[in-house]
């Protein structure tokens, strides 16, 4: 579904956010991306959504080019960033609606999904408010409702957890799961070790720009835990 060859990033030509990164993500992974802070993260998940561009390599989703065909790309794929900021004057159903439209979601499909994800994450009740007077959880929610409502075949999520009450965060990782099973592919960073532990089937560790561990999450971890594994790489020089 997803396959990064060789990808490099630098913004200021000298220092690599992004240095030769292959990873390959199959359809029904829920694939867990960790590294510390400033490690290129948002950079590879900007990258891949055609949100920046990237100096070498490709990506292709779908056996599409987000170079070359970025349209057909952001047609299969939802990118859920990191800060939520979005058209602050809108009603949260009208920010619904602009994306539905976007993506030419029928009218029926969009009532039924966005009734049936409202009201999951408790969101009903302020749908017709100004998006200026809703929290930060709560535009977390609003944005992950755009996205669940045209079914991408790819997610990719900014430390989606980050802002969200303990329920909701249950239903995201429930609503992970039954995707994963209906073959979307999930691919987010997180700074939370035992959410990959316990959901994530593969795991990606990034150091400096580089991917320094990926496979299996049971694999990497064996008898360990992801927090020993990745302590033991953040020692490493
Ligand atoms: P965090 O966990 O803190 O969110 P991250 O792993 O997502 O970090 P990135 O945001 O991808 O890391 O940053 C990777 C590197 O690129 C860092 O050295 C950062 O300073 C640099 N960087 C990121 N965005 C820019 C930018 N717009 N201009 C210049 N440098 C940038």
């Amino acid at each position: 579904m997803l396959e990064i060859k060789n990808v490099s990033k630098s913004y200021d030509g000298i220092k690599k956010a992004c240095d030769g990164i292959n990873l390959t993500i199959e359809s029904g992974d829920i694939y867990g991306f960790v590294g510390h802070n400033g490690a290129g993260k948002t950079t590879l998940l900007k990258s891949i959504a055609g949100i920046i561009s990237f100096d070498e390599g490709e990506i292709l989703v779908d056996h599409k080019s987000i170079k070359t065909e970025p349209l057909e790309v952001k047609k299969i794929i939802a990118y859920i960033p990191d800060n939520p900021d979005i058209y602050e004057t809108l009603t949260g159903i009208q920010y619904l609606q602009l994306i539905a439209n976007v993506f030419g979601i029928d009218q029926h499909e969009r009532s039924r999904k966005i009734d049936e994800y409202a009201t999951l994450f408790e969101l009903t009740q302020v749908l017709q408010q100004p998006i200026s007077s809703y929290s930060h959880g709560m535009k977390q929610k609003l944005v992950i409702i755009s996205a669940l409502i045209h079914r991408p075949k790819l997610m990719l999520l900014d430390e989606p957890f980050v802002g969200l009450d303990p329920k909701a965060s249950f239903q995201l990782k429930e609503i992970f799961k039954s995707m994963c099973q209906e073959g979307t592919s999930i691919f987010f960073s997180t700074h939370v070790l035992e959410v990959v532990e316990k959901l994530c089937n593969k795991v990606a560790i990034i150091k400096q720009g580089k991917i320094v561990a990926q496979g299996n999450t049971q694999e990497i971890i064996m008898n360990q835990s992801l927090e020993d594994i990745f302590m033991e790489i953040a020692s490493e020089a």
